[in-house]
């Protein structure tokens, strides 16, 4: 193990060229008395190479996608192509200021409805929003969209169903939302139970959330019947897309049934995220459901409720560009739920995802959503003989196995043989879930690794497998070369140190 490391704080030495602007002469007495500081702030004294060396330091024990495999289910760590930061980094779409005039923002909104027009093409939605900052935001805001949307009909629902496979938070954004949760088991093939469904449908349900593939990496075969079922009794759909990589340019969920989606850009459209984030979770809706988008929406004239398809809004700019520019508007929807975050939400990550997906273009999206599928498989085939598949023989973008047997066995569990895989340069499976697998690992490698890279992640999981049996012990301290081995996580959970405490702290920091 290596020396721990040092913070900044710890680092700070008095008088270490701190300096880097000069005092403050505050002739300008803009700032109230009461939000000034009564002192000035301590923070640490580094010079510029000791700022930039803690931070290199601090880069040397993470873990990213550029340092190895990066299994983490559910979580889509997928390549993030440079030419992503690059389009991100232009000045042009970089330094534009959120409130500038409408006439220099043109350009900026363009870039927005194209972005609306691809991924409403994608999802078989007729308008988006890219306000919602995060998947889960877009559940949220895609929830208050359907309370919204019900008080304007004057219809009283107050339940959401949630299939108990759903990802965790979409039940918490439907409580948060106000609704009442309730939960639908699963069947024997990991679906939703429609029969168990049909049972706690009436009309107050305000709808239903699901995610497709859902967190066991399986595609409902029911899922037009469910959908149907809801509509029936006059609630909406909504389809948490956060994990559409296995099925982007395949299938749509505006085909099947739903009425609203949201995206995590920063899993399937490739933006890079862990370490929380930053993220995008757009928010699309079918034409009905379009008054009750969040503000503000970056809008061709005439196009208000349906955003131009790709081959259109192209038509119009060719158009526009012989006339004037064409003038895309901030749109208010009319019964819109307001405000879910600042200006445009993040902009530069949706710059990076249309770039993704522009780049594969039509034949390239689902060509890689096909890879994904394929990897998944592949891993799978090579070690199902000796790690329990959790679900079968075969899977979507990612699959659960269950190392139930050998904890039972030889003591090893799905947490130390996770630690043991960090010394050979992968990044452990998400661990634990889903909650009905004991010992569950689950696995998705993403269309990023090549063959190879397969073929050396399934050899390392048989040799931790084969050391399993032979040295169980091993696993007790791994890993044994990362900054960290094995921490104590009930403690850390229980009394996290998160503030640097000052030797004589007088708790004014
Ligand atoms: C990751 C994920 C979310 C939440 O997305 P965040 O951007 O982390 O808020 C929601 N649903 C599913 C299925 C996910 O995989």
């Amino acid at each position: 193990m290596r020396e721990s490391m040092k913070l900044s704080f710890e680092k700070s030495r008095p008088g270490h060229g701190t300096d880097y602007l000069p005092p403050f002469d505050s002739e300008y007495d803009l700032l109230p008395d009461h939000f000034r500081r009564k002192r000035t702030p301590r923070l640490p004294e580094m010079s510029e190479i000791e700022v930039s060396r803690h931070y290199t330091e601090l880069e040397d024990r993470t873990f990213g996608i550029n340092d190895g495999s990066y299994l983490l289910g559910s979580c889509t760590m997928k390549y993030n192509p440079k030419i992503n930061d690059a389009m991100a980094s232009l000045p042009e779409l970089r330094d534009v200021h959120p409130l500038a005039p409408d006439l220099y923002s043109q350009g900026s909104r363009l870039l927005t409805v194209f972005a609306e027009s691809v991924f409403s093409e994608i999802t078989g939605m007729d308008r988006m929003s890219f306000a919602p900052m995060a998947g889960a935001q877009g559940e949220f805001a895609a929830l208050l969209m359907f309370r919204a949307y019900f008080a304007h009909k004057g219809e009283h629902r107050t339940k959401i169903i949630v299939p108990d496979t759903a990802h965790g938070t979409n039940p918490a954004s439907a409580a948060m939302a106000g609704y009442d949760v309730i939960t639908v088991p699963s069947n024997e093939e990991g679906g939703v139970d429609v029969e168990k469904m049909r049972e706690v449908m009436s009309d107050d349900v305000a709808g239903l959330m699901l995610t497709n593939p859902n967190t066991l990496g399986l595609l409902d075969a029911n899922i037009q019947e469910i959908t149907a079922l809801v509509h029936e009794y006059g609630g909406l759909n909504y389809y948490d897309g956060a994990n559409l990589n296995p099925i982007m340019g395949i299938s749509r969920p505006g085909d099947i049934g739903f009425d609203l989606v949201h995206l995590n850009l920063h899993k399937t459209f490739s933006t890079p995220h862990g370490g929380g984030g930053p993220g995008s979770g757009p928010v699309g809706c079918k034409e009905a459901l379009a008054p009750f988008l969040p503000l503000d929406i970056p809008t061709v004239l005439g196009h208000e409720t349906v955003a131009p398809s790709p081959s259109v809004l192209f038509n119009i700019f060719l158009q526009s560009r012989s006339l004037s520019f064409p003038t895309i508007e901030l749109y208010h929807p009319e019964h819109s739920i307001g405000r879910v975050g600042r200006f445009y939400g993040n902009y530069l990550v949706v710059v990076r995802a249309l770039t993704f997906a522009l780049r594969l273009g039509k034949e390239g999206v689902p060509a890689s959503a096909k890879q994904a599928v394929l990897n998944a498989n592949y891993l799978l085939a090579k070690l199902k003989d000796i790690f329990e598949p959790a679900f079968g023989d075969t899977c979507m973008h990612e699959f659960v196995i269950s190392l139930k047997d050998l904890k039972r066995r030889h003591g090893v569990d799905a947490k130390q043989f996770s630690k043991a895989l960090q010394d050979y340069g992968i990044h452990p499976p998400t661990m634990y879930f889903p909650l009905n697998v004991p010992e569950a690992l689950m696995i998705e490698p993403t269309e990023t690794e090549s063959k190879d890279r397969l073929d050396r992640i399934a050899e390392v999981f048989r040799e931790l497998h084969e050391k399993a049996l032979s040295e169980p012990e091993y696993f007790a301290k791994a890993p044994y070369h990362q900054p960290i081995s094995q921490p104590d996580e009930t403690q850390a959970a229980r009394q996290p140190k998160l503030r640097y405490e000052f030797p004589a702290d007088d708790g004014d920091a």
